[in-house]
């Protein structure tokens, strides 16, 4: 018994019906699913080799910035076309090699600002290409974060996307509030704390202006959360407003359901186990990770760099004698692949911390 009894595609990439099955089921079994940002093909199979050993299901997002190092740092980005080719191309890849996996991948893109709509409406027109062909998206979903912009014009827009993904049935993720720090260039650090937790009044509104267009939508909602990593401490958390939200919206909407709403986690790095356990109780199904994984990524690398120094300075000639061939060093599938050692075992706590082991 898993979750992939609930699911009609059981392994790869899963869409429409699958992802709102497979969120109901975290849901009800309280765990949520890591969205690990990727970055490049190595970065996926770091994630991929995560959730297949911890038989679990995982979600692979990117991030506009990702995206468009995906397409390649040399390509100019001004009309985010390198972003939006990125994803795609990402998109594909993640789609051709996540069944060699086993487990059900979730394929998400981060983050999309207003001023970087462009991007967003480039992704949709893929996806509105896939649907003729295939019948459905291309991304299982996205991310729209007009969290800066006033309340309403926010909801608003956000409808509209949900409308223009709801024939595909597409996931739309938003946030509402704000959520402090810095990530790809959005900067709220001298935000006072007051407009860091989001009001159950505002919930509601979201709820009633986009549940009668699609039931596939879910909520970062700001509880206390930063982005990045900071010292513990500087922002209290409060998990426990997302109880009260879903409290409120259950008696407004005079819902059966304990918990009507889906909510994502964002800015979660630094976090303690039980701070995300009550956020997931409450009805977090989605726990975004970026900044650790990066870390992660990075030690790995370091650590061979630093101690394999002597190997590496020139191409023949190392401690073992100055005729020594040091191609077995240098071969990046050596170097890289200790970044991806790295990056799995953080992903694999991920998925422990979340609860989400096992569940495949
Ligand atoms: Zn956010």
């Amino acid at each position: 018994m898993g979750c992939q009894d609930v699911l009609s595609r059981k392994t790869g990439v899963i869409v429409g019906d699958d992802v709102l099955a497979l969120f109901t089921y975290a849901r009800e079994h309280k765990f949520a699913i890591p969205a690990i940002n990727v970055t490049s093909s190595s970065t996926v199979v770091a994630s991929l080799e995560a959730a297949r050993d911890k038989k679990s299901p995982i979600i692979l997002q990117m991030s506009q910035g990702g995206a468009a190092y995906f397409a390649g740092k040399g390509v100019p980005n001004s009309d985010q076309s390198a972003s939006v080719a990125g994803s795609v191309a990402g998109a594909h890849y993640i789609r051709s090699i996540a069944p060699t996996y086993g487990v059900p991948v979730i394929l998400h893109t981060d983050h999309c600002a207003k001023k970087l709509l462009p991007w967003l409406d480039g992704m949709m027109d893929a996806d509105e290409a896939y649907f003729k062909i295939h019948g459905e998206p291309l991304f299982s979903s996205h991310m729209i974060d007009l969290s800066e912009e006033s309340v309403e014009w926010n909801i608003e827009t956000t409808a509209k996307y949900l409308a223009r993904g709801a024939p595909m049935k597409q996931w739309l993720e938003m946030e509402i509030g704000i959520t402090g720090g810095e990530e790809d260039g959005v900067n709220n650090e001298g935000v006072d704390n007051a407009s860091l937790y989001t009001q159950p009044e505002d919930i509601l509104a979201i709820y009633n202006k986009l549940a009668p267009i699609s039931p596939y939508f879910s909520i970062a909602a700001g509880f206390g959360n930063v982005h990045g990593v900071y010292k513990p401490g500087n922002v209290q958390l409060h998990p426990e407003l997302l109880g009260k939200h879903q409290a409120y919206c259950k008696k407004e909407l005079k819902s059966k359901d304990d918990k009507p709403l889906f909510f994502v986690f964002h800015g979660g790095s630094g976090s303690t186990k039980a701070e995300y356990f009550e956020a997931i109780s409450h009805g977090v199904v989605k726990v975004n990770m970026d900044t650790d994984m990066q870390f992660a990524y990075c030690s790995g690398i370091r650590d061979y760099m630093v101690g394999k120094k002597d190997y590496l300075t020139t191409a023949i000639g190392n401690p073992d004698g100055e005729d020594k061939p040091n191609k077995k060093y240098f071969d990046p599938r050596v170097w890289v692949r200790e970044g991806e050692k790295t990056m799995t075992t953080r992903v694999k706590e991920a998925l422990d911390d979340f609860n989400c082991s096992g569940h495949v």
